[in-house]
């Protein structure tokens, strides 16, 4: 068997936003994962395209009108006349949502970016798809949270129900991905698996017991953790065998992949033990199943640890080994003092987990009882929109409107081009 046909999705500007000074969101981690896909060469093994900005329309299919135009609207400078609203968002300076200059292109971008994968995937123009920019998966319908603004996950698995009966969502970032969660508690066309930190944690959600409701009961796999979990325990106690038990009883006929890496050991807000081999092992565990997968970033807070995580996946996402040390590049220093590629675990961090089994046979169990519903085998599948090929001459921007069914914006760039910088 050839290896998987994979795409990039990268714009030169997504990296260049600022959420402000002491905030741990630095979208310049973004420029080092790239720069360090470029020092790999890796950008020789995958088609890379430079995404389109998401239409107005095209957030407005999950998210309310209302929230839209504001976020289209609001700067740093109009933000008094917003006030009354601010609250109401989620947004501004009294939230760790900042209204930032440019705060409406960087929304556009990362939603472009990770439609245009979802796309792609409908059309099997690709077998995986990546963008390191989109994953916020805490935004929800009308209100900012936890960093993000639009949830790019929840509009890309839309995208990806048009042609598929089922998705599987799959959230390894420390946090509960609530916002994907709550999108789809109440459909068993979507499921959620999510492992991340519980107790005394943002979001605060994310409950074994939080199962989904109507249609959805028993679509919401949620895995709660303790801090200091190691490669081992996370991957062979649960990671493993409840995805193996999903793919058996779900089988859905695409994924998207949540990569946040602020579950890798020494991040500035999580407080896991994983490495970057134990990270992308996950991953790769994802991609041996062969199913169309979009691959998307999410948190991560440690940005040369970032960089490290997601240049190693993109490794393994194309069959690609890379070594372990770091090739010289515009952000070398970064790599201080090891240049090296992989983390190590923490020694000193104790895996405060000791119930790992208790949870995995619960949430197999949970699966278990979902085997044989008739909902799983009797799926109709819609039809496929009729679209238009990406033409390599044609601009971005034409947007035929609400369902966004104009898909000839993909630009794929020069590999030159790649390296354009806009600072
Ligand atoms: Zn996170």
């Amino acid at each position: 068997m050839g290896k998987d046909r994979v795409s990039y999705f990268y714009h030169p500007t997504t990296p260049l936003h600022y959420y402000g000074p002491s905030h741990p969101m630095k979208p310049h981690r973004l420029k080092l994962a790239h720069h360090l896909i470029l020092a790999y060469k890796l950008y020789t093994k995958m088609e890379c395209y430079r995404c389109h900005p998401a239409s107005a329309a095209e957030m407005a299919q999950f998210h309310s009108d209302e929230y839209v135009q504001f976020l289209s609207k609001i700067t740093p400078d109009n933000l008094r006349t917003y006030s009354g609203v601010l609250q109401k968002f989620n947004a501004g300076d009294t939230t760790d949502c900042p209204v930032f200059d440019g705060l409406y292109d960087f929304v556009q971008l990362y939603t472009g970016a990770s439609l245009d994968g979802a796309i792609q995937l409908n059309q099997q123009q690709a077998d995986i798809c990546i963008n390191w920019s989109g994953g916020l998966h805490h935004a929800k319908k009308s209100e900012a949270s936890g960093f993000c603004y639009i949830n790019d996950i929840v509009l890309a698995i839309l995208e990806l129900l048009k042609v598929h009966a089922r998705v599987l969502y799959v959230d390894i970032d420390v946090h509960h991905g609530d916002g994907v969660e709550e999108a789809f508690y109440t459909t068993d066309r979507v499921m959620t698996l999510s492992l991340h930190k519980y107790g005394d944690f943002f979001p605060g959600t994310g409950h074994i017991q939080d199962v989904g409701a109507k249609d959805g009961v028993g679509y919401s796999v949620n895995a709660p953790l303790q801090a200091g979990i190691t490669d081992d325990t996370y991957l062979n106690d649960l990671f493993i065998p409840v995805f193996d038990k999903i793919m058996e009883v779900f089988q859905p006929g695409a994924i998207v992949l949540q990569c946040g890496a602020d579950s890798l050991t020494g991040d500035r807000l999580g407080c896991f033990n994983l490495t970057t081999r134990g990270h992308a092992s996950a991953v790769k565990h994802v991609k041996g199943y062969g199913v169309p997968t979009l691959v998307l970033g999410g948190g991560g807070y440690t940005i040369r640890n970032v960089a490290r995580c997601w240049a190693y996946e993109t490794s393994v996402l194309l069959e690609e080994p890379i070594e372990n040390n770091i090739p010289f590049n515009d952000y070398y220093e970064y790599y201080a003092p090891d240049f090296e590629l992989h983390l190590k675990p923490d020694p000193s961090m104790a895996n405060a987990n000791d119930n790992l089994t208790s949870i995995r046979t619960e949430l197999l169990q949970q699966l278990q009882d979902l085997q044989g519903a008739p909902s799983v085998q009797m799926q109709q599948v819609p039809p496929a929109f009729r679209t238009t090929a990406a033409d390599d001459n044609d601009d971005m921007d034409e947007d035929e409107g609400a369902k966004g069914l104009s898909r000839k914006r993909m630009k794929k760039p020069h590999s030159a081009e790649l390296y354009d910088e806009v600072d």
